[in-house]
């Protein structure tokens, strides 16, 4: 393999080009960008940036000797692939360039709502500068959306002096992600930060500082931020023959797949990619840090011809209203639910079970918990479920021997 291109320069970018120098790839590398910015790090956009705390992420590496060509403010538009294994040809804004191996790392882009109105996303430093600018005292600040993102902005926006009210089509928020009852749980904090909380509320359109709502309502912002979730980036990958469902989809080992068969030549990592996960036999699509982070080495590997297999417990934390929100493991299909501690109190944790087996703990303030059942959900080590649930007893104690 003589030229490897990487479409998309974020994290997962980033270290999909350190994973090929690092494990000896010596040929031609390329790096294509849509952004004019080098690579960094999101999760500050919603939390330090947003603050006022940090102006710059930018990931620390070497470029030099890493020695790969930048095409920063320049994107794929097209994908033409050669039979299988022999590489092909990717066109980009910077004009057609050939390859023999191509990693796709075009992340995800956020889902934006109809209508006219200005509204705020948080995707990219940009746009964390650009609302920054306007969380002046006083403003009033609607987020539509009660996810991670939502909740991160309504703190930095509350801290900052904003009126803030977030608005939730579902009952709960993050219902999607932990379901509704855990979601509740956390309703309480936007009160206690003096943050309205709207549940049940459908927007139908973004007005001109306001939002339309679905039953006919209408609630007036200076400023609107949308945080409703986001939608891999695959546009430019139609008619490439690649298999594309929510996102690239791609094996255990990272490869993509065209027509059903695998693409020795093409990996895909990061938000963008829905990968083959043996340990869940399901197809996840994982839009966290840690994914993005520890994919790029096993599809590195793959690419270059080794074997390897991505068989992670989905991780990733966020930071809201004061508290240090963790999860680790996965738990759509798990039996039961143990609660550990009281969420009444400030610290407390949501663990999920199937038999004996942790599939997934959720932990607020709880940094210690996260640290140990992510060692026994990744070893798939039996727990006795009393013990976890008692929070005086360490969670490594409750493994079963
Ligand atoms: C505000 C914010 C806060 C977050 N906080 C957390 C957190 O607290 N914890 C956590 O675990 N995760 C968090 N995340 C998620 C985490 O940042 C992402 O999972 C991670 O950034 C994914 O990296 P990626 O490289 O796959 O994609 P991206 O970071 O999306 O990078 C993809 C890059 O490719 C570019 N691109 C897109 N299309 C093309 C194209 N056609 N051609 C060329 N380039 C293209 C994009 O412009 C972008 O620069 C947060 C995300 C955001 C936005």
């Amino acid at each position: 393999m003589d030229r490897v291109i990487v479409a998309g320069g974020g994290l997962a970018g980033v270290r999909a080009v350190e994973a090929l120098r690092g494990k000896g790839f010596e040929g031609a590398l390329t790096l294509v960008s849509a952004e004019r910015h080098r690579p960094y790090d999101r999760p500050p956009l919603s939390k330090a940036v947003l603050a006022g705390d940090s102006d710059d992420t930018t990931v620390d590496t070497d470029w030099a000797a890493l020695d790969v060509e930048l095409l920063l403010g320049d994107r794929a538009t097209g994908l033409t692939l050669a039979a299988a294994g022999g590489g092909g040809v990717l066109a980009t804004t910077a004009g057609e360039l050939p390859f023999d191996g191509l990693v796709i790392a075009t992340g995800a882009a956020p889902v934006t709502l109809p209508g006219d109105g200005r509204q705020h996303v948080v995707r990219t430093i940009d746009d964390s500068l650009a609302l920054r600018e306007r969380l002046v005292e006083g403003a009033r600040v609607v987020i539509v959306g009660a996810g991670w993102i939502g909740a991160e902005v309504a703190t930095t926006a509350a801290r900052k002096g904003c009126a803030v009210t977030v608005v939730e089509a579902a009952d709960t928020p993050l219902a999607h992600a932990l379901g509704p009852e855990v979601g509740a749980l956390t309703a309480p904090w936007y009160a206690e930060a003096g943050v309205g909380l709207r549940t049940g509320v459908k927007v139908a359109s973004v007005g001109d500082g306001h939002l339309l709502l679905a039953d006919g309502g209408r609630i007036d912002a200076d400023e609107i931020v949308v945080g409703v979730g986001v939608r891999p980036e695959v546009a430019w990958l139609e008619g490439s023959g690649l298999d594309v469902e929510r996102g690239v989809v791609v094996d255990a080992s990272l490869r993509a797949h065209a027509g059903g068969a695998a693409r020795p030549d093409v990996v895909a990592v990061g938000d963008v990619a829905a990968w083959w996960s043996e340990r869940y036999r399901r197809r996840l699509l994982v839009e966290h840090w840690d994914t993005a982070l520890n994919a790029p080495e096993v599809a590195a590997a793959t690419l270059l011809g080794q074997d390897a297999a991505y068989d992670a417990a989905p991780y990733f934390w966020s930071e809201q209203f004061g508290r240090m929100v963790q999860y680790a493991g996965f738990h759509a299909a798990s039996e039961r639910m143990v609660r550990r501690g009281d969420p009444a109190d400030r610290g407390w944790a949501v663990a999920w079970l199937t038999g004996d087996r942790l599939d997934a703990i959720l932990t607020v303030d709880r940094p210690r918990d996260l640290v140990q059942a992510r060692r026994l959900i990744a070893a798939g080590t039996p727990v006795d479920p009393g013990a976890l649930a008692d929070p005086d007893v360490p969670v490594r104690q409750a493994a079963r021997s």
